[in-house]
């Protein structure tokens, strides 16, 4: 094979993580000399990078990975390659691997740095498992291929240390472990340098930056972020709201470069499944940092994740949980209902609940959602900010979309502007999910 002319494919599931673990991925391989695939047909190493976060993920990845033998079997050195949290549970990658005969490589999350020893050995012509420890130091310096030029991802830290009975992430990406901030600044600075204005700090708990390592605390390190010139925005994601503190609110409030959003999950408004999460807070404390948010940050907008059915959640829980979303109104909600991923400690509670259950009340419960984005939504007829422009919409180029700083989508004309410039937009009209508006100008 002419080393020159390798081609690389990756696809992707899952959240913000895995897509920042693509983009290292694709550094890594430009650096050995290969360049994107626009399809796996077209590539010479195909990797999935999976998520087991998602119900039915594994079903479709198997599905997936099965349509690939066709294709191998018509170009056998094509390299086969499944990695990310799904292939980190190493009971399911020992199964793919000895399942599908035409994947060449399973490996977890951390080993990124080594895919070139990898490939090298499939070279060799042998298979790799490459299932490693979640728990491996931060490895600095991986280059990457970042998918925008003026947005990017900056991981923060790594791993979790909460164990909310539902959740298979510290099973597949380990205990947590902060990134120095001198690293992380760095490459912050760096970034602003190539022209990048929006930067989002990402960690399963960014809120408790800095436990692990003795550095810095969270609200210090956003201050720091917002002290490099360059920078326009500055986000975060996820919160957990025990470890949200009255000092991040306020740096929040104090550093203008920093975005007025919040993406919080409640989870459930009823205490007592609060409790059977192991979430280690009530809803009394998320509301009141509802509220403290909303009367020290200006123009603040919340969103939430919220999960129906999980296990012994009675009519009267969910009542709560109906009572918190109708009191708080967040801008938008990621709603789901509870499914039990093995190996969790909610999987092996005794009183799951039936499907039909847990299908009808999601679906009050969008309802509900649904008139309170709309309403939401409302308060913004009239309302002039600055739109960070992200793409077109796919139906009429000539429309633009992007968002103001505290994460509401607003549409309109474009007026030849291009992704990643900013314009101040005026919304005229509410819809139901979004706004429309107009981009102002200096006569208007
Ligand atoms: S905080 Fe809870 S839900 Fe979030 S990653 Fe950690 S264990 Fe999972």
């Amino acid at each position: 094979m002419d080393e020159n002319t390798r081609k690389y494919y990756i696809e992707t599931y899952g959240c913000q993580m895995n897509v920042r673990d693509s983009e290292l991925m694709a550094g890594v391989l430009r650096k050995e000399g290969y360049t994107a695939a626009s399809s796996p047909e077209e590539a010479d190493l195909i990797l999935f990078n999976t998520c087991c976060v998602r119900d039915h993920a594994e079903k479709r990845l198997m599905g997936n990975i099965g349509a690939l033998k066709e294709l191998k079997d018509e170009k056998p050195s094509t390299v086969i390659g499944v990695c990310g949290c799904m292939m980190q549970q190493k009971e399911v990658s020992d199964r793919f691997f000895r399942r599908f005969r035409h994947v060449d490589l399973v490996m977890g999350t951390n080993s990124i740095a080594s895919l070139p020893d990898y490939l090298m050995r499939i070279s060799a012509g042998y298979r790799v498992n490459a299932v490693t420890g979640i728990n491996e130091d931060v490895v600095e310096g991986i280059p990457s291929v970042r998918n925008l030029s003026h947005s990017a991802f900056v991981n923060i830290m790594y791993g979790c240390n909460n164990f909310c009975t539902y959740c298979i992430v510290p099973y597949v990406r380990g205990r947590e472990r902060s990134r120095r901030s001198e690293d992380i600044l760095r490459e912050i600075r760096s970034l602003a340098d190539a022209g990048y204005t929006e930067i989002t700090l990402l960690g399963q708990n960014v809120n408790s930056y800095g436990n692990t390592n003795g550095d810095i605390r969270f609200p210090e390190l956003l201050a720091r972020v917002n002290g490099v010139d360059g920078l326009k925005r500055i986000r975060f994601m996820t919160s957990h709201p025990k470890d949200l503190s009255d000092r991040l609110i306020d740096a929040m409030a104090e550093n203008s470069r920093v975005c007025n959003h919040v993406h919080l999950p409640m989870q459930s408004g009823s205490d007592r499944i609060l409790k059977k999460m192991n979430r280690h807070y009530d809803l009394n404390r998320y509301t009141s940092i509802v509220d403290r948010l909303r009367s020290t940050v200006k123009d603040v907008e919340i969103t939430t994740d919220i999960i129906v059915g999980f296990p012994g959640e009675t009519e009267e829980d969910f009542t709560d949980t109906m009572a918190a979303v109708e009191r708080i109104g967040f801008a938008s909600a990621f709603t789901f209902k509870y499914s039990p991923r093995p190996g969790t400690a909610a999987a092996g509670m005794e009183d799951q609940i039936p499907e039909a259950v847990k299908a009808e009340r999601l679906k009050r419960l969008n309802a509900l959602q649904n008139r309170k984005t709309k309403e939401n939504n409302e308060k913004y007829a009239g309302y002039t900010g600055e739109v960070l422009i992200e793409g077109f919409d796919s139906k009429n180029s000539s429309v633009a979309f992007g968002k103001y700083t505290n994460f509401k989508m607003v549409y309109f004309d474009r007026e030849g502007a291009e992704i990643g410039q900013y314009r101040t937009v005026t919304a005229d009209t509410v819809r139901n999910n979004s706004l429309r508006g107009h981009i102002q100008h200096d006569n208007d």
